[in-house]
């Protein structure tokens, strides 16, 4: 790296091929060994006190959000991933054929080389290193570009790599704006992408300029249907922690509540009280929000208000001590706060009749990345979840699916392209390579069946092939 400014373009190429020259050792290691290393490396990480402390320093989280969600999230990533479905389903395996009996394919999983993880301010470690597990594990190196806004953490699990005895360049930080991310997308072979809709945009053109694969992990505008027959008061706190954990700056937040009225006014009431017992700047709601996030907000309240919305908790306006949270009763469905990302501590709740109207709103929005369903039904919730067009749903909870890493987790629609998560996201990683070859004990077999096809074609082979194509596809 070479100042605050950031990496130059130079700079970039540089790490790239740092990175290239050290990833096929790092390969050949293997899946278990690869395994190994980053777990000790997260188990490291837990007990380094300076990155707990960092989290929180550069985000303004409470300790309970920098150890709960993102340490705590780094080791169960990397025990999961690491473990026996994700060494399944990079290992080897061979298919046949049915015209060529006398041959296999032998199918791997080759990673791709060197992957740019590019990741946003709101998660410095679960979106920033915590997003490299996968591709490292799949046998990648990575070059990490955090936001400038939190890149602290990243340059701490740097220098946590190293005192590991980690390979040098297969784990690399570079530093630095757009400019730096797109000379990383210039140079990878691939690139995962956290962060809002419209650099997506760019990042992902720009990668398929070149065609290369691009993962894209982008905003949402998640919805939490509530149902009549729903538990009120477990509804109202969650909405209230979905909402406001992390100052609403989590992609699957609760992003808009959709209850239906006979219960509406009896859930308002309870968030609202959830909502105003909330302790500001202090244990509960204390991360920082960028001055343009603030003015969204508050545009988005001054909008809904206009329309015929009313306040219900906070007072939609910032403060010096930041954006109070703030609960929007009635709002209509046009509401620019109903329908685009707000991504701050502002939660509209939108009165339904129906559970019908409740899917229909929901998935009315250009994105699609989580939700959730609240009924005493289970069996109904799963069924309205079916429904919802999004990459996962919870029923009766809300932001946990993100720590469901033995399950796939993207969007779907503006959100995004293809997943975290899951051993198919290690898949997602590498490229399959599929070599055919004869069978032991069929190569006489074989010469034949090759002496038969090709030129010059023959009468009495089309006439072999078409009475074959006549009995086994009939
Ligand atoms: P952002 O898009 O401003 O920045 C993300 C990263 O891209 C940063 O490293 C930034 O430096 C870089 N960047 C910004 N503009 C760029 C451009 N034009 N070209 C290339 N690179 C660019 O996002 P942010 O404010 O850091 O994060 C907030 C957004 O991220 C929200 O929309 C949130 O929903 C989304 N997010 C999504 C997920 C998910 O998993 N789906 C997770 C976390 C955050």
């Amino acid at each position: 790296m070479t100042d605050s400014e950031g990496e130059s373009r130079d700079g970039v190429e540089a790490a790239v091929m740092r990175a290239r020259a050290a990833q096929t050792t790092w390969a050949q290691r293997g899946f278990r060994r690869r395994g190994l290393a980053l777990r000790a490396l997260a188990a490291r990480a837990r007990a380094d006190a300076e990155l707990a402390r960092l989290i929180s320093e550069e985000t303004g989280k409470p300790p309970f959000e920098a150890i709960g969600f993102e340490i705590a999230y780094l080791c169960e990533a990397t025990r999961v991933l690491a473990g026996g479905s994700g060494r399944r389903a990079l290992a080897e395996d061979r298919r046949s054929s049915l015209i060529f009996p006398h041959k296999r394919a032998r199918v791997s999983w080759r990673p791709r080389g060197v992957v740019a993880v590019i990741g946003p301010a709101n998660f410095p470690l679960l979106n920033n290193f915590g997003d490299a597990v996968a591709p490292l594990l799949a046998g990648n190196a990575v070059v990490l570009k955090p936001s400038p806004r939190t890149a602290r953490t990243s340059g701490r699990m740097a220098t946590l790599w190293r005192e590991a005895g980690l390979p040098d360049g297969v784990f690399q930080v570079v530093e630095g704006n757009a400019e730096i991310s797109q000379a990383l997308v210039d140079a990878c072979d691939m690139v995962f992408f956290t962060g809002g809709v419209s650099a997506g945009r760019e990042i992902a053109a720009r990668a398929g300029q070149r065609l290369r694969p691009c993962v894209a992990e982008l905003g949402g505008k998640s919805a939490m249907i509530v149902l009549a027959d729903a538990d009120l008061p477990a509804a109202a706190r969650a909405a209230v922690w979905g909402a406001f954990a992390g100052t609403g700056q989590v992609c699957i937040r609760v992003e808009r509540v959709l209850v239906e009225a006979p219960v509406a006014e009896e859930l308002v009431r309870l968030v609202a009280a959830e909502t105003k017992a909330l302790r500001l700047g202090a244990a509960d709601v204390t991360a920082r929000l960028q001055p343009a996030q603030m003015e969204r907000c508050r545009a988005q309240v001054a909008d809904a208000v206009a329309r015929g919305a009313q306040v219900r908790a906070g007072t939609g306006e910032p403060t010096e001590a930041g954006f109070p949270p703030t609960v929007l009763d009635y709002v209509p469905a046009d509401a620019t706060v109903a329908v685009e990302e707000t991504f701050g501590p502002v939660l509209p709740i939108i009165r339904v009749a129906s559970a019908e109207e409740a899917v229909r709103l929901a998935n009315a929005s250009s994105l699609g990345l989580s939700g959730s369903v609240w009924s005493r039904n289970q069996a109904r919730a799963r069924d309205l979840a079916r429904r919802i067009e999004t990459g996962s749903v919870c029923i009766n909870d809300v932001l946990v699916n993100y720590f469901f890493v033995a399950a796939p987790l993207g969007g779907v629609k503006a959100s995004g392209l293809g997943f975290r998560h899951g051993p198919e996201a290690l898949r997602q990683f590498c490229y399959p390579q599929t070599i055919v070859e004869d069978r032991p004990l069929f190569g006489p077999l074989a010469n034949w069946m090759r002496r038969q096809l090709g030129f010059p074609y023959r009468q009495r082979v089309l006439a072999v092939l078409r009475f074959l194509l006549k009995v086994v596809y009939r």
